[in-house]
C-alpha cells in the first residue's frame, strides 16, 4: 500500500500527540476531535482497510482493540463507556487508508450514527 500520513506519524516525520505505544501499536489524539476524548489506535504494520485483513492479521487486530480498552480503563473512561469505530472505504467514512481504530469518549454517543 502507498505511504500515508499515519506512516509519517509512526516515523516521527510529522508531529502527533502520542498517548500510547508498544511494539505493534501507536495511539495519538485525533487532530479534529469528535468527542472530548478522541484517540486513534493504528497498527505499526500498515493495512489499508478492513477489507484487506487476512487471518495473519487476527493477533494484530486483537492487540489494537486491547490497547484501546486498556487505555480507556487507565484514563477512567471505562465505567461511563466509550465507542470504538473502524471506518471502511467511502460509505464508511474512511479518509486515511491506514487502518485505524477510533476511541471516542467523554460524552454520550448517539445511535444510530449519522
Ligand atoms: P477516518 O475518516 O479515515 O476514519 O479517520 C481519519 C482521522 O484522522 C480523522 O478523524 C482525522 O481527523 C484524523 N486526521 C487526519 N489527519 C490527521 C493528522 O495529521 N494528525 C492527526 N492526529 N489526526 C489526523
Amino acid at each position: 500500500m502507498s505511504d500515508t500520513l499515519f506512516a509519517k506519524i509512526i516515523r516521527r516525520e510529522i508531529p502527533a500527540d502520542i498517548v500510547y505505544e508498544d511494539e505493534s501499536v501507536l495511539a495519538f489524539r485525533d487532530i479534529h476531535p469528535q468527542a472530548p476524548v478522541h484517540v486513534l489506535f493504528i497498527p505499526k504494520t500498515p493495512v489499508a482497510t478492513l477489507n484487506d485483513l487476512t487471518e495473519a492479521d487476527a493477533p494484530g487486530i486483537g492487540r489494537l482493540v486491547l490497547a484501546a480498552t486498556h487505555f480507556a480503563k487507565a484514563e477512567g473512561l471505562a465505567e461511563d463507556g466509550y465507542r470504538l469505530v473502524i471506518n471502511c472505504n467511502r460509505d464508511g467514512g474512511q479518509t486515511v487508508y491506514h487502518l485505524h481504530l477510533h476511541l471516542l469518549a467523554g460524552r454520550a454517543m448517539q445511535w444510530p450514527p449519522g
